[in-house]
């Protein structure tokens, strides 16, 4: 066994024995049932050698780590003039707040808070029928994941259009600055379609690798993204990430990541590994209680924080 390996499956003992596990989010009424003893941790180093541990193969709901994913996207068809809709600062409020838009005039703070996020689908479904957008959205899923079974989950998307009523504020009020360009129902039904997106955490870490290795698969040497493009989606990842736990998960983990209501965190150990970690009970923040907890011992025991050691 790996020494990677070996701290992998260490970790996944030590939270399958925790009892504090966090609340599973029940805004998303199909979110509610999931069983929070559910626990993933995936490891993909720059040689491709993957370890993981506990429910690796289980699917569950990325939810907002979507937005990673959708900011790439959206950065490839509209490059820096997609800041022209949306910030890149931290916000310090939830993940869903409303407060800030009206005194920014409907210019939502960053790409990975809800009102970011859904002006950034609405940019990637200008032109388009919504079925197509959402079509791209998962083929680029399958293609970095080299895994063509990654599915839309109807009934997460269905339950969350059913009570997204918060979500659909945000984007009339955004609709509202001529922050949203096209129909408000088609870029919210996309964005509630790639947040039911369903991964394992060793789909997940394949799909996180070219952020990890300076925009390419090194498997694959194939570009996703320049470097330069990569290095900066990790900068937002590690200040707006983790919504107003952004501060305290960059403290104690010292890594890139983005965090999904679903419990899932898809972090970034720069030129040395992609990781995935699931666990479905949530902090306050709506951030995976023993997600952070475990990526905070991995970061530590492979001296993988960004800040050293
Ligand atoms: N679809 C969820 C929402 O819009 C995503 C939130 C999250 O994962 O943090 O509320």
């Amino acid at each position: 066994m790996s020494d990677l390996q070996v701290v992998v499956q260490e970790i996944t003992d030590e939270m399958q024995a925790m009892p504090n596990r966090g609340e599973v989010a029940t805004y998303i009424p199909e979110l509610a049932g999931v069983d929070p003893n559910q626990f993933a941790l995936v490891v993909v180093d720059a040689q491709g050698n993957v370890a993981a541990g506990g429910d690796a193969d289980v699917p569950f709901s990325i939810q907002s780590i979507s937005k990673v994913f959708t900011l790439t996207l959206a950065l490839g068809k509209f490059g820096d003039r997609l800041w022209e809709r949306v910030g890149r600062e931290p916000s310090g409020s939830r993940f869903n707040s409303i407060v800030q838009l009206e005194s920014e005039h409907g210019i939502p703070r960053n790409p990975f808070i809800n009102a970011g996020a859904i002006a950034v689908t609405d940019a990637i479904v200008a032109g388009h029928q919504p079925r197509e957008a959402l079509g791209e959205i998962l083929r680029f899923m399958q293609f970095l994941a080299a895994d063509d079974s990654i599915y839309i989950d109807h009934k997460v998307a269905a339950s969350e259009a059913r009570t997204g009523f918060r979500n659909a504020a945000l984007a009339n009020y955004m609709k509202s600055y001529g922050v949203i360009d096209g129909p408000v129902d088609y870029a919210l039904g996309v964005y509630f379609h790639h947040c039911a997106i369903a991964m394992s955490c060793r789909q997940l870490a394949m799909a996180g690798r070219f952020l990890a290795h300076f925009g390419a698969n090194p498997s694959t040497i194939l570009p996703v993204v320049t470097p330069e493009r990569a290095r900066r989606i990790n900068a937002l990842m590690l200040t707006c990430g983790h919504y107003d736990g952004s501060g305290e998960f960059a403290y104690r983990v010292g890594l890139p990541g983005k965090s999904g209501v679903g419990g899932g965190i898809l972090a970034i150990a720069p030129g040395k590994a992609s990781i995935a970690v699931w666990s479905p009970g949530l902090d306050v923040s709506g951030n995976s209680k023993r997600g952070r907890l475990a990526l905070e011992r991995l970061s530590k025991r492979m001296e993988w924080s960004i800040f050293g050691a």
